[in-house]
């Protein structure tokens, strides 16, 4: 079968290896779509950096380049190892995978959170193949059923969601609370369509690109600035009533973008990093001393996928496959695909990927 496989630094191939077979706990899955994110962005424009350096296997997959690339999937079951659930899973079933691998020893995964695994591997980035290839094996563990009734375009943005999701729960998520999400890429979106399902107060989107804050006003975001002309931070206090907001989400990975979040934030509220930062950044600690304010991180996601498909399936996040902005085959996953996202920010969200 073909597969497009992450070769090192801007070398990405189209390549035919085996038909992967199934274990004994594991599905076949035949893709259907798979989302392009931004972390296989980071290590196309500089890796490898999340998937494994050559001659140093990941710990887990004990891969190493070439890897199959891609996360964000979604696919039919078509064949079924001979100890895997059959109540739970049928050929010919819609499914999407949870692409987080933990050792399942150490103390992180000992209490659950295989995100944090001190050895985390993701499908489609550290080993195990990936989206970008007409089949996929995965473990019973990893695999989703989704209702008929999700399209399984959208079914290809459950996992950013998850991730999404997965951050209003770090940062304590209430309904009701206004927040401020500082970037409206692909991720600060999915975090509004989130928010917003989850009964959010006012939602502020920072945004420098013109096309973007108009994606998130379609969004439902209630106002959004340009921190390039205009102060974040007397923009949302003007917004909303004199008040900092409960959270801000930093999705922008930059200082200036840092630095709004813990300026809008009030007394006592969060700012959950979701980013994932090229530079390091900096920031005023006596910021957090004089505000008790409070700063976390959010990594990937963990048992998110069961509330994600539930709330897209009912209809609470709505409208998914308008920020599918592109959907193109496997032979042109370089040109129209990463190529498409470095060049036209502006214009280009989430762009899915046929393998077959
Ligand atoms: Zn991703
Ligand atoms: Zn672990």
């Amino acid at each position: 079968m073909k597969a497009a496989r992450f070769h090192g630094k801007r070398d990405i191939r189209i390549d035919e290896i085996p038909e992967p077979t199934v274990g004994p706990s594991q599905l076949k899955i035949k893709v259907a779509w798979n989302g392009i994110c931004g972390s296989d962005l980071h290590d196309y424009l500089a890796g490898p950096i999340f998937s494994p350096q050559p001659g140093k296997p990941h710990p887990l997959s004990h891969e190493e380049p070439p890897v199959v690339f891609g996360h964000e999937i979604s696919g039919t079951i078509v064949e079924l190892g001979p100890d895997v659930d059959t109540n739970t899973f049928e050929a010919g079933r819609h499914v999407v995978i949870d692409a987080v691998v933990g050792c399942g020893t150490c103390s992180q995964c000992s209490l659950g959170l295989k995100n944090l695994c001190a050895t985390l591997g993701l499908i489609g980035i550290t080993g195990w193949g990936g989206g970008l290839s007409e089949y996929i094996v995965t473990d019973q563990r990893n695999v989703h059923v989704i209702p008929d009734s999700i399209p399984l375009d959208v079914a290809a943005c459950i996992e950013p969601l998850a991730v999404a999701w997965h951050a209003a729960n770090r940062a304590n998520f209430q309904p009701g609370m206004n927040v401020l999400i500082s970037g409206g890429g692909p991720i600060g979106l999915f975090v509004l369509k989130v928010l917003k399902a989850r009964g959010a107060g006012k939602v502020y989107v920072s945004e420098p690109s013109t096309q973007r804050r108009n994606r998130a006003l379609a969004h439902g975001a209630d106002a959004v600035f340009n921190p390039l002309v205009s102060d974040v931070f007397s923009q949302v206090i003007a917004f909303n009533e004199g008040a900092g907001v409960e959270i801000a989400f930093e999705c922008a990975g930059i200082t200036p973008s840092l630095d709004n979040c813990l300026k809008c934030t009030r007394s006592r509220g969060t700012v959950c990093i979701i980013a994932l930062w090229e530079n390091e950044g900096t920031l005023n600690p006596n910021v957090l001393v004089f505000g008790e304010k409070v700063i976390t991180g959010s990594a990937c996601y963990v048992q998110c996928h069961p509330d994600v498909i539930a709330a897209v399936a009912d209809g609470r996040i709505n409208n998914v496959a308008d920020l599918i902005t592109r959907r193109i085959g496997l032979k042109d996953v370089v040109e129209l695909g990463f190529e498409a996202l470095v060049n036209d920010k502006e214009n280009q969200i989430k762009i899915l990927v046929r393998p077959a």
